[in-house]
C-alpha cells in the first residue's frame, strides 16, 4: 500500500464484523464515548482481570502483545485474552462478558478470536489451532480450518479498503444495533447519497452472518 505500514487490530475486526459501516464512522469520523459505554468498558476490563488469574493458573499467556506481517505492508497487531502453545497446538481463549447466542458464537466474537488463532499459527508454525469463545456460563469452540483462514483474510482485506481507501462499507442494519448507534443519522444520509447500488460495499458478504454456527 504505497510503502506504508497499515496496522489492523483484531478489535477492529470485531467492530467491522459487528457493523462495517459503524467501523467506518469510528475510523473516519470518531467520537467521544458516552458514560454508559465507558462504564461498560470498565466492567469488561474488570471481568477480564478476574478471569486472567484463572488463565495464568492454567499456564496460559495472558494479554501478550503479538504481531504478524502480511503482504502489502499490512501488519496485524493485538493482545489475545489468553493462549497456550503445546506440542505444536495452539489454543486461543477469547472472553466476552456479553450474553451468548443460543448456539454458536456471535460473528464479531468469532471473527476476532479467529484472527488471533490465525496470527498465533503463523508465529508458532502450529499444525493445529483451537479457538474458544468464553461467555458467562457458555463456552463455544471450533478449529481454525482453511475456510476460517479465508474468512480472516477477507475481513482484513475489506478493513484495509475502508481504513486506507475510505470506501464506504455495507451497513449491517438491525433495530437492536441501530437504535443505540451514535451515527444513525449520518448512516441514513450516506444511504441517500449512494443510490445506484452498483458500487462494491466492503463487508456486504456478512449479510445474514450474525451468528457463526461453526462454533459448537
Ligand atoms: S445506524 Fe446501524 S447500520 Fe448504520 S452504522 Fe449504526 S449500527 Fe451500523
Amino acid at each position: 500500500v504505497g510503502g506504508r505500514r497499515i496496522v489492523v487490530t483484531p478489535s477492529e475486526v470485531h467492530e467491522f464484523a459487528y457493523c462495517p459501516r459503524l467501523y467506518f464512522f469510528n475510523v473516519h469520523v470518531g467520537r467521544e464515548r458516552g458514560l454508559r459505554e465507558r462504564l461498560r468498558l470498565l466492567l469488561g476490563r474488570l471481568y477480564h482481570a478476574i478471569f486472567s488469574l484463572r488463565d495464568r493458573a492454567a499456564g496460559r499467556s495472558v494479554e501478550e502483545s503479538i504481531e504478524v506481517e502480511l503482504g502489502g505492508g499490512v501488519v496485524v497487531r493485538g493482545r489475545p485474552d489468553a493462549f497456550s502453545v503445546e506440542d505444536g497446538r495452539v489454543l486461543v481463549v477469547e472472553r466476552k462478558s456479553s450474553r451468548p447466542p443460543r448456539s454458536g458464537a456471535w460473528m464479531s466474537d468469532a471473527a476476532q478470536a479467529s484472527v488471533y488463532a490465525f496470527m498465533l499459527t503463523m508465529i508458532y508454525g502450529a499444525r493445529e489451532a483451537r479457538i474458544r469463545v468464553e461467555y458467562p456460563g457458555a463456552s463455544r469452540e471450533t478449529v481454525l480450518d482453511p475456510e476460517r483462514v479465508a474468512l480472516v483474510s477477507r475481513l482484513i482485506d475489506d478493513i484495509v479498503a475502508v481504513k486506507v481507501h475510505g470506501i464506504v462499507p455495507w451497513a449491517a442494519r438491525s433495530e437492536r444495533k441501530c437504535s443505540r448507534c451514535p451515527f444513525r443519522r449520518e448512516c441514513e444520509i450516506l444511504d441517500e447519497v449512494d443510490v445506484d447500488g452498483e458500487l462494491y460495499e466492503p463487508g456486504s458478504w456478512l449479510a445474514g452472518l450474525v451468528v457463526d454456527r461453526g462454533f459448537g
